[in-house]
């Protein structure tokens, strides 16, 4: 019954590919071609910033968090994959990505166990917890509670902005760390491994001042993990 009734869905909203929308088959993310373009990080990776060894930022940034996982760079299919989830609210793609996260962070850090996981929060004034209407929708939310799905541990959303400021993109690296100093909150917890969700690293700035947070907060150690990573 439940097939039959999935067959009768998928007639009328089959699923798409999350990177280019064709049509593909229910039980695959990607079409044969954008599954070509995704490649995942095989190399070893630094576990401080997450980049393939030989590409370490570690001596120019020093980050509160212990460590940071992802399963891509930010290129190709994945790359096009985040920016669509992004501009389009595809829960399919927050699906995906949300497993792959969660399977690479138990491959990096197979012997941390963590209590809870949250996001970088988005909107101003409002918790990372809310993705009701598809252009308030707050992806790194979704992500996270994906994350948090499929690693069994509860979602919180432990930070909220509370300033408004520029956007990271246009800024020089340094500029970025200034620009979200005393941007953040976050709730007094006491927590002892709390892994922070957002969808892409690239100087580490946010994830940094939301850890640096999060600690001042009462957590004791805080792991990032996004979906890609800007080596
Ligand atoms: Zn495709
Ligand atoms: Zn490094």
């Amino acid at each position: 019954m439940k097939s039959f009734l999935a067959d009768f869905l998928y007639l009328f909203y089959p699923k798409r590919c999350i990177v280019c929308g064709r049509v593909v088959h229910p039980t695959v993310d990607l079409c044969e071609d954008c599954e070509k373009e995704l490649k995942p990080i095989t190399v070893k990776t630094c576990q401080k910033c997450g980049n393939p060894k030989k590409l370490c930022c570690c001596k120019r940034y020093v980050y509160h968090f212990r460590g940071i996982s992802s399963p891509y760079l930010n290129e190709g299919s994945a790359q096009k994959a985040v920016y669509f989830y992004k501009f389009g609210g595809n829960k399919d793609s927050a699906q995906f990505f949300g497993k792959v996260m969660a399977e690479r962070f138990i491959n990096d850090f197979p012997d941390i166990e963590i209590d809870c996981v949250t996001a970088v929060p988005r909107n101003r004034k409002k918790r990372a917890d809310k993705d009701n209407t598809l252009w308030r929708f707050d992806h790194s939310a979704r992500l996270a509670k994906c994350v948090a799905r499929e690693l069994s541990v509860p979602y919180k959303p432990l930070l909220i902005k509370h300033k408004s400021n520029k956007v990271q993109h246009l800024l020089s690296g340094k500029e970025r760390f200034q620009n979200v100093k005393g941007v953040y909150k976050a709730e007094q917890n006491n927590f002892v491994n709390v892994l922070l969700i957002d969808d892409i690293k690239t100087t580490g700035a946010t994830l940094d001042e939301c850890s640096r947070m999060l600690m001042l907060a009462g957590t004791e150690n805080v792991y990032c993990a996004t979906a890609v990573i800007s080596a």
